[in-house]
């Protein structure tokens, strides 16, 4: 059977990770979430006080020291990867050898993260390693700019999207089953909704279908349903 790459790409918490990462597992793949990465540059950036709020009488949310971050990736200051975990074999954010897997997902870090990957020189950094990765193939990859940047050639791709609500939904439940019981549903759909808009009207590498894309609306669609129908569309395109 041919070896190929996966491109997921689509909106901020439509359940890319969960289908990539059930496609991966079942086939023998290697599973990339990009949006880890991008998350683990943005709490260093937090940690090290380059992300702070904005003053009043700006528009934006937050302003970010960009040549500080410039100067801390060129320096080799920000080594981000992934280490398997070792009884599940699933992939866990580590930043600069810290497993950091809980802190990313949080909501102060999904406020920033917006802002830090429109950075192109942020997006330069990791794409690199992204393609990297993805070399020898046998690679599911999820993000937003998979198809269109990082592997236009990929041999699968597929565009995945849901309304806002059952997205933020989606989250809220996630949060709520980790015990995160202090965010509201409204915050996490404006999150949800500030983070489309964003990532859609970046200047480099916004968040758009590929032309070769397969578009699946997952609004109605169960984690099986998705997972299985992703799963014909690989052994269509490994086949052919
Ligand atoms: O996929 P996830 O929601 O964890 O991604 C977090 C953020 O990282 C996105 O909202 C987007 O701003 C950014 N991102 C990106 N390009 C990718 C993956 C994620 O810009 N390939």
């Amino acid at each position: 059977m041919k070896r190929i790459i996966v491109a997921i790409d689509g909106h901020s918490s439509c359940g890319k990770s969960t289908m990539a990462r059930a496609l991966a597992r079942q086939v023998g793949y290697i599973y990339v979430d990009t949006g880890a990465m991008y998350r683990m540059v943005t709490l260093y950036a937090l940690r090290h006080h380059i992300i702070s709020p904005a003053s009043a009488s700006s528009d934006l949310r937050i302003s970010i020291d960009e040549e500080a971050l410039r100067r801390h990736i060129e320096a080799g200051d920000v080594d981000v990867r992934f280490r398997l975990d070792a009884e599940t074999h699933a992939p866990l954010a580590c930043l600069n050898g810290e497993l950091v897997e809980d802190e990313i997902r949080g909501l102060e870090v999904s406020q920033c993260v917006s802002p830090i990957a429109a950075l192109p020189f942020v997006r330069t950094f990791l794409v690199r390693q992204q393609q990297l990765m993805g070399e020898e193939k046998g690679i599911v990859m999820d993000g937003r700019d998979i198809g269109t940047t990082v592997f236009p050639q990929a041999e699968l791709k597929v565009f995945v999207t849901a309304s806002a609500q059952v997205r933020a939904q989606r989250r809220f439940d996630e949060l709520q089953a980790k015990g995160e019981k202090d965010v509201s549903y409204e915050a996490i759909l404006k999150n949800v909704e500030e983070r489309d808009y964003l990532d859609s009207h970046r200047e480099v590498s916004p968040l758009r279908q590929a032309d070769d894309a397969l578009v699946l609306d997952n609004s109605h669609l169960t984690r099986e349903q998705q997972t299985e129908w992703l799963l014909q569309r690989f052994s269509e395109r490994t086949a052919e």
